[in-house]
């Protein structure tokens, strides 16, 4: 009889988890969504761009993704606006890889997204061939508008993830200053 009972209960207590983690999981996409702090990499036109959009006249703020941070590990979305050239290319790697988990990528126009019409030996034809990238916006420069339509799909796509308290698995990077000072 103890072998009937004892799935019944593994099952029960598993199911109680998971209704727990997608209440967290649900509240944690909430959150994230609505509280982006971008990181602008801008390197040509479309920079002028993310200006305007980040204005007061189509106002991005209104959609909680207004506060550009200019360091990486202070920012979840790695906005990158422009042509990006080979050059560049480990740089824009490098930054990327110094953001914390969960982090999100936005290719700003045709040259973020596929090099555009620099089809040359010295761009690189599409940051997705170097970072994950979650959503791209067409256009040159694209309008204010595209860039608030991508900024709603992104939103939509972070709601839609499974979110946990501790994401990355990396290593704390205080804990890890703490363990510094301390030895
Ligand atoms: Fe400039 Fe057009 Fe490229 Fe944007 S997409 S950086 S506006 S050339």
């Amino acid at each position: 009889a103890e072998t009937d009972i004892a799935p019944i209960v593994a099952t029960r207590r598993d199911e109680t988890v998971s209704f727990l983690q997608r209440v967290v999981s649900k509240g944690l996409g909430w959150a994230r969504k609505y509280s982006l702090f971008t990181y602008p990499y801008a390197t040509a036109c479309c920079g002028m761009e993310y200006m305007s959009v980040a204005g007061g006249r189509h106002d991005l703020a209104r959609f909680g993704a207004e506060y550009p941070r200019f360091s990486p590990r202070q920012a979840d979305l790695l906005l990158v606006t422009g042509t990006i050239n080979l050059k560049q290319a480990p740089i824009l790697k490098r930054v990327y890889e110094q953001m914390c988990e969960p982090k999100w990528v936005v290719a700003f126009g045709v040259c973020a997204s596929s090099g555009g019409f620099y089809d040359n030996y010295a761009v690189l034809q599409g940051i997705d061939r170097i970072i994950p990238v979650d959503v791209y916006i067409p256009g040159c420069p694209p309008r204010p508008e595209q860039v608030l339509d991508a900024i709603l799909l992104l939103q939509e796509k972070i709601g839609g993830q499974v979110h946990k308290i501790a994401d990355s698995g990396q290593p704390n990077p205080t804990a890890a200053r703490h363990d510094l000072l301390a030895s």
